[in-house]
C-alpha cells in the first residue's frame, strides 16, 4: 500500500466547488465535496445544490444510489411513477438501473448528498434531459 491509501483524506468544500455539467443538468446546480473511495472500496459521493426548478437529466446507476436530503424541498421521480416530494432528513434509495431524476421543487431550492457505488469505474449513465412538461408534473404532488 502507498501512503495515500492509508491516510485519512479531507476534500475541502471551498476547493471542490463547481457548476454541474450543462449536458446532464437543467438550471443552476452547484457541486462540491466530490470524493471517490479507493479500491477495493467502490463508494463515492458528492454534495449537490439545486436552485428552484433545477434538476438532473434522466439517468440510472449500475449499483443504485442513496440521496440524503440536507435542506430545502426536492422532487424525485422514477420513470412511470408520480413525482414525489422530499425534505430535510429524508433518505431516498434508488435501486440499480432504475431510470429516474432528482432536483429542486419548482418553488424552493434543495441540497442533497448523493452516494453511489461504482461498477467498472462508472456510477452513473446519463440520458436525455427532463422536459419542462414532465418536470411540472411535480406541481401535482
Ligand atoms: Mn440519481
Amino acid at each position: 500500500m502507498t501512503a495515500a491509501e492509508t491516510s485519512l483524506k479531507i476534500i475541502r468544500a471551498e476547493t471542490g466547488s463547481a457548476s454541474a455539467p450543462e449536458e446532464y443538468f437543467t438550471g443552476d446546480v452547484q457541486m462540491w465535496g466530490r470524493y471517490q473511495g479507493e479500491a477495493p472500496a467502490r463508494i463515492g459521493g458528492v454534495t449537490v445544490s439545486f436552485a428552484a426548478g433545477a434538476r438532473t437529466a434522466w439517468h440510472t446507476h449500475p449499483l443504485g444510489q442513496t440521496l440524503f436530503i440536507a435542506s430545502g424541498r426536492g422532487w424525485v421521480q422514477q420513470e412511470g411513477e408520480p413525482v414525489q416530494e422530499v425534505g430535510p432528513g429524508d433518505v431516498v434509495w434508488i435501486p440499480p438501473l432504475i431510470r429516474h431524476w432528482h432536483g429542486a421543487s419548482a418553488g424552493e431550492p434543495m441540497t442533497h448528498f448523493a452516494v453511489a457505488e461504482a461498477l467498472a469505474g462508472s456510477s452513473v449513465t446519463w440520458m436525455e434531459k427532463v422536459s419542462d412538461e414532465d418536470y411540472r408534473k411535480g406541481l401535482q404532488t
